[in-house]
Protein backbone atom coordinates (compact mmCIF):
# COMPACT_ATOMS: atom_id res chain seq x y z
CA UNK A 1 0.00 0.00 0.00
CA UNK A 2 2.83 2.18 1.14
CA UNK A 3 4.66 1.61 -2.22
CA UNK A 4 1.61 2.30 -3.93
CA UNK A 5 0.71 5.28 -2.14
CA UNK A 6 4.52 6.32 -3.54
CA UNK A 7 3.71 5.19 -6.87
CA UNK A 8 0.90 7.21 -7.13
CA UNK A 9 2.89 10.34 -5.69
CA UNK A 10 5.56 9.79 -8.36
CA UNK A 11 3.69 10.20 -11.28
CA UNK A 12 1.46 13.46 -9.72
CA UNK A 13 4.83 14.86 -9.01
CA UNK A 14 7.85 14.81 -10.66
CA UNK A 15 10.21 12.52 -13.41
CA UNK A 16 10.78 14.98 -15.49
CA UNK A 17 10.97 12.93 -18.85
CA UNK A 18 7.33 11.86 -18.27
CA UNK A 19 6.04 16.00 -16.83
CA UNK A 20 8.49 18.25 -17.65
CA UNK A 21 6.11 19.95 -20.33
CA UNK A 22 2.89 21.00 -18.16
CA UNK A 23 4.85 21.15 -15.29
CA UNK A 24 7.79 23.78 -14.82
CA UNK A 25 8.53 23.48 -11.38
CA UNK A 26 7.38 22.99 -7.73
CA UNK A 27 9.06 25.95 -6.32
CA UNK A 28 6.53 26.86 -3.89
CA UNK A 29 4.02 24.63 -5.58
CA UNK A 30 1.18 22.38 -2.95
CA UNK A 31 1.73 18.54 -4.23
CA UNK A 32 -0.34 16.13 -2.42
CA UNK A 33 1.45 13.64 -0.73
CA UNK A 34 4.85 15.74 -0.20
CA UNK A 35 3.97 15.77 3.72
CA UNK A 36 4.65 12.17 3.74
CA UNK A 37 8.08 12.94 2.30
CA UNK A 38 8.58 15.63 4.87
CA UNK A 39 8.29 13.04 7.77
CA UNK A 40 10.26 10.77 6.18
CA UNK A 41 12.93 13.12 6.04
CA UNK A 42 12.88 14.85 8.85
CA UNK A 43 12.72 10.51 10.78
CA UNK A 44 16.02 10.07 9.05
CA UNK A 45 18.19 13.02 9.31
CA UNK A 46 17.72 15.47 6.40
CA UNK A 47 15.08 17.90 7.78
CA UNK A 48 15.18 19.22 11.47
CA UNK A 49 12.01 19.68 12.77
CA UNK A 50 11.47 23.38 12.84
CA UNK A 51 7.56 23.08 13.49
CA UNK A 52 4.99 20.37 12.88
CA UNK A 53 2.97 22.86 10.08
CA UNK A 54 6.33 22.70 7.96
CA UNK A 55 5.81 18.54 8.28
CA UNK A 56 2.14 18.65 7.54
CA UNK A 57 1.66 20.66 4.81
CA UNK A 58 2.23 19.40 0.83
CA UNK A 59 4.38 22.78 -0.07
CA UNK A 60 7.62 21.82 -1.84
CA UNK A 61 9.58 24.76 -0.99
CA UNK A 62 13.35 25.28 -1.11
CA UNK A 63 14.01 24.06 2.14
CA UNK A 64 12.18 20.93 1.06
CA UNK A 65 14.28 21.07 -1.99
CA UNK A 66 17.81 21.56 -0.02
CA UNK A 67 16.56 18.75 1.83
CA UNK A 68 15.97 16.14 -1.10
CA UNK A 69 19.85 17.36 -2.93
CA UNK A 70 21.20 15.75 0.52
CA UNK A 71 19.21 12.75 0.89
CA UNK A 72 20.40 12.38 -2.87
CA UNK A 73 23.99 12.84 -2.31
CA UNK A 74 23.70 10.67 0.74
CA UNK A 75 22.32 7.83 -1.01
CA UNK A 76 24.83 8.10 -3.87
CA UNK A 77 21.32 9.19 -6.41
CA UNK A 78 21.49 11.85 -9.01
CA UNK A 79 21.42 14.87 -7.33
CA UNK A 80 17.58 16.54 -9.18
CA UNK A 81 16.47 18.19 -6.43
CA UNK A 82 13.15 16.57 -7.29
CA UNK A 83 11.50 13.45 -6.53
CA UNK A 84 11.97 11.54 -9.16
CA UNK A 85 11.73 8.14 -10.24
CA UNK A 86 15.18 6.91 -8.36
CA UNK A 87 14.56 9.01 -5.11
CA UNK A 88 10.80 8.27 -4.81
CA UNK A 89 12.09 4.16 -5.05
CA UNK A 90 14.59 4.41 -2.46
CA UNK A 91 12.41 6.35 0.02
CA UNK A 92 9.87 3.39 -0.65
CA UNK A 93 12.46 0.64 -0.12
CA UNK A 94 13.00 -1.17 3.24
CA UNK A 95 15.47 0.57 5.32
CA UNK A 96 17.27 0.52 9.10
CA UNK A 97 15.99 2.55 11.29
CA UNK A 98 19.24 4.32 12.34
CA UNK A 99 19.10 7.73 10.74
CA UNK A 100 21.28 9.02 8.29
CA UNK A 101 24.50 10.73 8.99
CA UNK A 102 26.31 13.57 6.68
CA UNK A 103 29.08 12.66 5.32
CA UNK A 104 32.73 13.72 6.40
CA UNK A 105 34.74 15.74 3.44
CA UNK A 106 38.28 13.84 3.02
CA UNK A 107 40.92 15.42 1.15
CA UNK A 108 43.19 12.83 1.50
CA UNK A 109 40.78 9.47 0.14
CA UNK A 110 38.21 11.37 -2.17
CA UNK A 111 36.46 7.73 -2.95
CA UNK A 112 35.85 7.21 0.87
CA UNK A 113 32.48 6.96 2.06
CA UNK A 114 32.18 5.53 4.90
CA UNK A 115 31.32 7.56 8.43
CA UNK A 116 31.03 7.32 12.04
CA UNK A 117 28.80 8.32 14.54
CA UNK A 118 29.13 11.80 15.98
CA UNK A 119 32.25 11.94 18.17
CA UNK A 120 33.32 8.40 16.44
CA UNK A 121 32.21 6.02 19.68
CA UNK A 122 34.30 2.44 19.76
CA UNK A 123 34.09 0.06 22.13
CA UNK A 124 37.20 1.12 24.42
CA UNK A 125 39.08 -1.90 25.42
CA UNK A 126 42.12 -3.33 24.97
CA UNK A 127 43.14 -5.08 21.90
CA UNK A 128 42.63 -7.92 20.84
CA UNK A 129 38.97 -7.85 22.70
CA UNK A 130 36.58 -10.07 22.76
CA UNK A 131 32.16 -8.67 23.21
CA UNK A 132 29.82 -10.93 24.39
CA UNK A 133 26.26 -11.44 23.08
CA UNK A 134 22.98 -12.60 24.77
CA UNK A 135 19.25 -12.84 22.75
CA UNK A 136 16.47 -11.81 24.87
CA UNK A 137 14.97 -15.17 26.71
CA UNK A 138 11.29 -12.70 26.35
CA UNK A 139 11.42 -10.73 23.49
CA UNK A 140 12.11 -13.04 20.16
CA UNK A 141 10.31 -14.65 17.50
CA UNK A 142 9.22 -18.00 16.74
CA UNK A 143 8.70 -18.45 12.83
CA UNK A 144 12.52 -20.00 12.96
CA UNK A 145 13.99 -22.54 14.74
CA UNK A 146 16.27 -20.92 18.01
CA UNK A 147 19.00 -22.78 16.75
CA UNK A 148 19.09 -21.20 12.91
CA UNK A 149 18.77 -18.16 14.53
CA UNK A 150 21.66 -18.50 16.13
CA UNK A 151 23.72 -19.80 13.42
CA UNK A 152 22.94 -16.80 11.50
CA UNK A 153 24.53 -14.14 13.88
CA UNK A 154 27.01 -16.75 14.80
CA UNK A 155 28.28 -16.16 10.62
CA UNK A 156 27.32 -12.26 10.98
CA UNK A 157 29.38 -11.59 13.59
CA UNK A 158 32.44 -14.00 12.26
CA UNK A 159 32.27 -11.83 9.14
CA UNK A 160 33.27 -8.66 11.20
CA UNK A 161 35.76 -10.52 13.53
CA UNK A 162 37.36 -12.16 10.29
CA UNK A 163 38.54 -8.11 9.74
CA UNK A 164 39.36 -6.71 13.09
CA UNK A 165 41.09 -8.11 16.19
CA UNK A 166 37.49 -8.20 17.55
CA UNK A 167 35.96 -11.69 18.68
CA UNK A 168 32.29 -12.05 19.48
CA UNK A 169 30.99 -14.94 22.11
CA UNK A 170 27.27 -15.81 23.11
CA UNK A 171 26.55 -15.83 26.58
CA UNK A 172 23.57 -16.86 27.98
CA UNK A 173 23.83 -14.26 30.66
CA UNK A 174 21.45 -12.06 28.87
CA UNK A 175 21.55 -9.30 32.08
CA UNK A 176 25.42 -8.46 31.59
CA UNK A 177 25.87 -9.30 27.98
CA UNK A 178 27.55 -6.25 25.94
CA UNK A 179 25.51 -6.77 22.91
CA UNK A 180 21.63 -7.52 23.97
CA UNK A 181 19.90 -8.58 20.71
CA UNK A 182 15.52 -8.44 21.02
CA UNK A 183 13.16 -8.53 18.27
CA UNK A 184 10.41 -5.88 19.40
CA UNK A 185 7.18 -4.81 17.82
CA UNK A 186 6.19 -1.44 17.17
CA UNK A 187 6.31 0.93 20.56
CA UNK A 188 9.28 -1.02 22.22
CA UNK A 189 10.81 1.84 24.86
CA UNK A 190 13.36 3.20 23.11
CA UNK A 191 11.24 6.09 21.47
CA UNK A 192 11.87 4.47 17.81
CA UNK A 193 8.96 2.62 17.42
CA UNK A 194 8.70 -0.04 14.64
CA UNK A 195 5.89 0.05 11.74
CA UNK A 196 4.95 -3.37 10.87
CA UNK A 197 6.05 -5.11 7.90
CA UNK A 198 8.96 -3.62 5.80
CA UNK A 199 9.23 0.26 6.31
CA UNK A 200 12.57 -0.02 8.92
CA UNK A 201 13.52 -3.51 9.91
CA UNK A 202 15.87 -3.05 12.46
CA UNK A 203 17.87 -0.36 14.52
CA UNK A 204 20.82 -0.58 17.11
CA UNK A 205 22.59 1.80 18.96
CA UNK A 206 26.50 2.94 19.02
CA UNK A 207 29.02 2.11 20.95
CA UNK A 208 28.99 1.07 24.10
CA UNK A 209 25.24 0.53 23.81
CA UNK A 210 25.10 -2.82 22.84
CA UNK A 211 21.25 -2.70 21.89
CA UNK A 212 20.01 -4.47 19.04
CA UNK A 213 16.56 -4.66 17.84
CA UNK A 214 14.59 -6.51 14.97
CA UNK A 215 11.17 -5.95 14.09
CA UNK A 216 9.19 -8.56 15.09
CA UNK A 217 6.58 -7.90 12.29
CA UNK A 218 9.06 -8.92 9.33
CA UNK A 219 8.98 -11.59 7.78
CA UNK A 220 12.75 -12.93 8.73
CA UNK A 221 14.17 -15.40 6.29
CA UNK A 222 17.14 -17.46 6.43
CA UNK A 223 16.88 -19.74 3.31
CA UNK A 224 14.65 -17.84 0.29
CA UNK A 225 14.44 -21.20 -1.08
CA UNK A 226 11.99 -21.93 1.32
CA UNK A 227 10.72 -18.82 2.41
CA UNK A 228 9.07 -17.65 -0.74
CA UNK A 229 7.17 -14.25 0.76
CA UNK A 230 7.86 -11.22 -1.17
CA UNK A 231 7.76 -9.40 1.75
CA UNK A 232 11.00 -11.96 3.16
CA UNK A 233 13.84 -10.17 4.64
CA UNK A 234 17.51 -12.06 4.89
CA UNK A 235 17.88 -12.03 8.33
CA UNK A 236 21.86 -12.34 8.24
CA UNK A 237 22.08 -9.00 5.72
CA UNK A 238 20.31 -7.24 8.65
CA UNK A 239 22.29 -9.27 11.77
CA UNK A 240 25.38 -7.78 9.38
CA UNK A 241 24.48 -4.23 8.46
CA UNK A 242 23.58 -3.81 12.30
CA UNK A 243 26.57 -5.60 13.80
CA UNK A 244 28.81 -2.44 11.81
CA UNK A 245 26.34 0.27 13.71
CA UNK A 246 26.79 -1.99 16.97
CA UNK A 247 30.78 -1.40 16.25
CA UNK A 248 30.81 2.25 15.55
CA UNK A 249 29.65 2.75 11.44
CA UNK A 250 27.08 5.01 10.65
CA UNK A 251 25.27 4.76 7.32
CA UNK A 252 27.51 4.27 3.75
CA UNK A 253 26.69 6.18 0.73
CA UNK A 254 28.15 3.61 -1.31
CA UNK A 255 25.13 1.57 -2.51
CA UNK A 256 26.94 -2.17 -2.48
CA UNK A 257 28.31 -1.57 1.03
CA UNK A 258 27.15 -3.77 3.83
CA UNK A 259 26.17 -0.24 5.77
CA UNK A 260 24.17 1.24 3.16
CA UNK A 261 21.04 2.02 5.25
CA UNK A 262 18.35 -0.05 2.65
CA UNK A 263 17.66 -3.87 1.97
CA UNK A 264 15.04 -4.75 -0.78
CA UNK A 265 13.12 -7.53 0.57
CA UNK A 266 14.57 -10.57 -0.80
CA UNK A 267 17.83 -9.45 -1.27
CA UNK A 268 21.24 -10.44 0.52
CA UNK A 269 23.88 -8.46 1.29
CA UNK A 270 26.30 -10.31 3.60
CA UNK A 271 29.61 -9.50 1.96
CA UNK A 272 31.65 -6.75 3.19
CA UNK A 273 33.05 -4.43 0.78
CA UNK A 274 36.25 -2.41 1.08
CA UNK A 275 34.60 0.20 2.34
CA UNK A 276 32.56 -1.31 5.53
CA UNK A 277 36.37 -3.00 5.91
CA UNK A 278 38.71 -0.24 5.55
CA UNK A 279 35.79 1.64 7.66
CA UNK A 280 35.86 -0.89 10.53
CA UNK A 281 39.60 -1.04 10.68
CA UNK A 282 40.08 2.71 11.04
CA UNK A 283 38.12 2.26 14.16
CA UNK A 284 40.01 -0.82 15.98
CA UNK A 285 43.14 -1.77 13.11
CA UNK A 286 43.09 -4.88 10.89
CA UNK A 287 42.84 -8.72 12.23
CA UNK A 288 46.35 -9.99 11.59
CA UNK A 289 44.59 -12.81 9.96
CA UNK A 290 43.05 -10.51 7.10
CA UNK A 291 44.68 -10.64 3.90
CA UNK A 292 43.58 -7.59 1.71
CA UNK A 293 43.56 -9.75 -1.53
CA UNK A 294 40.94 -12.01 -0.82
CA UNK A 295 38.69 -8.81 0.06
CA UNK A 296 39.58 -7.53 -3.41
CA UNK A 297 37.92 -10.05 -5.35
CA UNK A 298 34.82 -10.63 -3.53
CA UNK A 299 34.13 -6.70 -3.35
CA UNK A 300 34.55 -6.86 -7.53
CA UNK A 301 32.00 -9.83 -7.65
CA UNK A 302 29.58 -8.22 -5.42
CA UNK A 303 29.76 -5.00 -7.39
CA UNK A 304 28.99 -6.89 -10.25
CA UNK A 305 25.87 -8.52 -8.67
CA UNK A 306 24.03 -5.36 -7.05
CA UNK A 307 24.75 -3.75 -10.64
CA UNK A 308 22.64 -6.49 -11.97
CA UNK A 309 20.33 -5.99 -9.50
CA UNK A 310 19.79 -2.32 -10.01
CA UNK A 311 19.41 -2.77 -14.00
CA UNK A 312 16.81 -5.29 -14.20
CA UNK A 313 14.72 -3.38 -10.99
CA UNK A 314 15.43 0.05 -13.26
CA UNK A 315 13.88 -2.48 -16.60
CA UNK A 316 10.59 -3.64 -14.35
CA UNK A 317 10.43 -0.06 -13.46
CA UNK A 318 10.17 1.31 -16.70
CA UNK A 319 7.65 -1.40 -18.37
CA UNK A 320 5.21 -0.39 -14.98
CA UNK A 321 5.57 3.11 -16.24
CA UNK A 322 4.88 2.64 -19.86
CA UNK A 323 1.74 0.12 -18.97
CA UNK A 324 0.32 2.98 -17.28
CA UNK A 325 0.65 5.73 -19.62
CA UNK A 326 -0.99 3.24 -22.23
CA UNK A 327 -3.90 2.32 -20.13
ZN1 LIG B 1 21.68 1.14 9.67
ZN1 LIG C 1 14.53 -0.27 19.68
Amino acid sequence: MFLFFFFFIFLLGSPPYLLARNTPGFTNKEVTGISEFKKHFNRFGYLPLQNDTFLTTDTFDDRFKSAVILYQEKLGLPTTGKLDFATVSQVSTPRCGVPDTPDTPDTFHATKRYVYFPGKPRWSRPMPMTLTYAFSPVNFITSLSSSDIRVVFKRAFATWASVIPVSFAETEDYAFADIKIGFYSGDHGDGEAFDGVLGVLAHSFSPESGRFHLDAAETWAIDFGTEKSDVAVDLESVATHEIGHLLGLAHSSVKEAVMYPSLKPRDKKVDLTVDDIEGVQALYGSNPNFRSGDLLESDISSNQAVDLRIRSSDHMALALILYLLCM
